[in-house]
């Protein structure tokens, strides 16, 4: 069986079948526009193609595990199986402005090895097909125009390191931004990373358009590399180098995020070390209020509110434009990764 996002599969079965390559573009027209997901139901084509359809291709290879969403409605977490077994989390977050934004996994699991996240705690189980990515997207699209309403964004943040997945990745965003597809604006699109820094010249010439949001999380290399090992490989000098040249190359503002741990990188003297490090450069600072999860063994906790606020006020003082992240998720247990862990 192959996956019916595989254009070039689909077309090749239909050539080797001598069926006319116009039925593609009904099938196409079904799946993406009219989001019809039983092929038994195309009304388009003929009864002969749709059980050919159904019996090559699926359309979801992810099963749906379980989906939970806060009392205000504001936040999905969607939990998916993939066919080996593996456990991924998508999450969809309501905006009253309509800006519905979905995080999506590109790894089952990660082996980045950031302090204080979840997810390498199982080591990386494998990269994700794109399918694997487009139906996280799909499916988070399909529950959305129930609901009336459309997905306006799309964030590489979740489970994984988008760049150690690149071509799947690749492929995935080509998908969701083809006309005849999804046709999401590039922009709406962000790939969020640690920065594998010998990707940035294949990631400006592939997505000149696509927002870059970076894993910063630290002003200074003791603390990052503390928290995030892959600083000892590319450290902020060669990261705010490469960053540099991106900006030059796009002119794009590049977003970055910065979670806040309490006593561990929220001290004020910090803010005006992040204020040096970002001085002049095209940024926007998203802090991220740090979300606990109970398996943690050292104890990292929340930096409370009026900190993050006086933290932001150090960045504002010197225009350096900045938000802080809404906890969306509290009570649904929802934090970053949490269900698939517990799973
Ligand atoms: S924060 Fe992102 S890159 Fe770091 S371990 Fe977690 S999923 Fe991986």
């Amino acid at each position: 069986m192959n996956s019916i996002h595989d254009e070039d599969k689909v077309k090749d079965l239909l050539k080797e079948k001598k069926i006319p390559v116009f039925r593609y573009a009904q099938i196409e027209n079904a799946i993406y526009k009219n989001f019809v997901t039983e092929f038994l139901e195309i009304q388009t084509i003929p009864k002969e193609l749709r059980e050919w359809l159904k019996e090559n291709f699926f359309y979801y290879s992810l099963v749906v595990d379980h989906i939970v969403t806060s009392d205000n409605w504001q936040t999905t977490k969607i939990l998916f199986k993939t066919t080996d077994w593996h456990f991924i989390e998508s999450v969809i977050m309501r905006h009253l402005t309509w800006r519905n934004t979905l995080c999506v996994s590109c790894q089952a699991w990660c082996p980045m090895w950031c302090s204080f996240c979840a997810t390498w705690k199982l080591g990386l189980k494998r990269n994700l097909e794109f399918y694997e990515i487009v139906e996280q997207i799909y499916y988070a699209c399909e529950i959305l125009n129930k609901e009336g309403t459309i997905l306006r964004n799309v964030v590489y943040m979740w489970m994984g390191e988008p760049f150690l997945n690149y071509e799947n990745v690749k492929k995935s965003i080509d998908l969701i931004c083809a006309q005849k597809k999804l046709n999401f604006a590039n922009r709406r699109v962000t790939v969020s990373t640690c920065w594998i820094i010998p990707w940035i010249e294949k990631f400006w010439d592939d997505f000149p358009q696509t927002s870059l949001a970076i894993s910063l999380h630290a002003s200074n290399d003791e603390i990052r590399t503390k928290i995030m090992p892959i600083n000892k490989t590319y450290d902020l000098e060669k990261l705010m180098k490469s960053l540099d040249l991106y900006v030059n190359k796009t002119n794009k503002r590049v977003f970055y995020e910065y979670i806040m741990i309490n006593w561990v990188n929220d001290n004020i003297v910090l803010a005006r070390e992040l204020w040096k490090l970002l001085e002049w450069k095209l940024a926007h600072v998203n802090f991220i209020p740090y979300n606990s999860w109970e398996w943690t063994w050292w104890s990292y906790s929340a930096t409370p509110r009026f900190i993050i606020e006086k933290f932001q006020k150090v960045l504002l003082t010197y225009w350096i434009p900045s938000t802080i992240r809404a906890t969306m998720w509290d009570d649904i247990d929802a934090a970053c990764w949490q269900l698939a862990i517990k799973k």
